[in-house]
């Protein structure tokens, strides 16, 4: 064995470790509640047995907690990953980042940009949300249409979402959904790599159980490990169908994730036709090749030189070298892996 995975290899600090030293006083007020629990069960008030007997467990429980984030043993490892904690915050404010300046709506470019000079009211009594131009990721865009229009959906969800929610099978079109594939994609493994860091850290304190068990909140705070409150905010589209009198309805509903996200771009792409134009020659911007373009660089970024094999937890992002906003194409040359430092130095000298 070596020293490298020390850590993992060791069971969890076990809870009746942290019983002992008891100060004189608790071991007083053991044995006072210890008779109080005998007496209440010998004269049969059974229910204040169970009560007393819960509220001990809940007190110890706390005492115990507070003991184990003031252990010498907690302490000690808590200042061991300091750096690692540190940098976790600044993923973390990475994120909210990758949130605010992201693009997470189709045609939120254009579309709408009128809206604020009409005013709209909801007069339905069922308060449905009609206006899919109401920059609000909780609200759905929602389509009302027949029960038909409902199935159809269901079987074909690409094509109807093209239909109805209007997404242009133009160049700019296909550039516009993969923008928000770009941005849906990177602010997803933003979010899994911090998960990833976050258990690494609780695997390196390994605390005892009951501490991840009803104390998880604490123990991420006591470590200093700040908790994103952020998730990706997928572009849901639904068509509804609701009859008259309000009795019935059905409806089919399209989240745009990233497998729905890539096939919508080979959908678009396909109608599209790019082949007469200078455009029509680059690769589709998905999943696919972005994972191809971190496989060709070695998982390393091309700044820096900082490489996964060297840090398990490093966050990639694939670049373009021209932004697509200065006339850069995704294609393989224009496309490179930076780290998450890097890139975002990059992007702040950009702009
Ligand atoms: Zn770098």
């Amino acid at each position: 064995m070596t020293d490298t995975n020390k850590t993992s290899d060791f069971a969890p600090t076990p809870w009746w470790g942290l019983l002992l030293p008891l100060p004189w006083w608790g071991w007083v007020l053991a044995a006072l509640g210890l008779s109080l629990e005998i007496l209440l069960l010998a004269s049969g008030a059974w229910p204040f047995a169970i009560l007393g007997g819960y509220g001990a467990y809940r007190l110890i429980r706390y005492l115990l907690m507070r003991r184990y984030f003031a252990s010498e043993e907690f302490l000690a490892k808590k200042e061991e990953i300091q750096s690692v904690v540190a940098e976790h915050n600044e993923v973390k404010n990475y994120v909210s980042e990758i949130r605010n300046s992201g693009t997470f709506e189709l045609g939120a470019s254009s579309t709408g940009s009128h809206a604020h000079l009409a005013q709209s009211s909801n007069t339905s009594r069922h308060n449905y949300k009609r206006d899919r131009n109401v920059a609000n990721f909780a609200a759905p865009n929602v389509h009302n249409c027949s029960l038909q229009v409902v199935r159809n959906a269901q079987a074909d969800p690409l094509k109807y979402l093209i239909k109805y929610f209007d997404i242009k099978a133009t160049e700019s079109g296909v550039a516009e959904v993969e923008e928000l594939g770009e941005s849906v994609s990177r602010l997803e493994e933003a979010i899994t790599n911090l998960r990833a860091r976050e258990a690494s850290i609780t695997e390196s304190l390994n605390p005892p159980r009951f501490i991840l068990k009803h104390y998880n909140a604490e123990f991420m705070k006591e470590v200093g490990v700040e908790l994103s409150p952020i998730s990706v905010p997928y572009p849901n589209y639904v068509f509804e169908y609701v009859s008259a009198g309000g009795n019935s309805g059905q409806k089919t509903e399209i989240q745009l994730n990233t497998p729905t996200i890539d096939a919508l771009i080979s959908k678009l792409s396909e109608k599209v036709k790019f082949a007469k134009s200078a455009a029509g020659q680059r690769a589709l911007m998905t999943a696919k090749l972005r994972n191809f373009i971190k496989e060709r660089d070695h998982h390393t970024c091309q700044f820096c030189s900082v490489s996964l094999a060297q840090q398990e937890h490093l966050l990639l992002e694939v670049d373009h070298k021209i932004p697509v906003s200065k006339g850069g194409l995704s294609v393989e040359e224009n496309l490179q892996t930076l780290c998450w430092r890097c890139n975002r130095s990059k992007s702040n000298k950009v702009l």
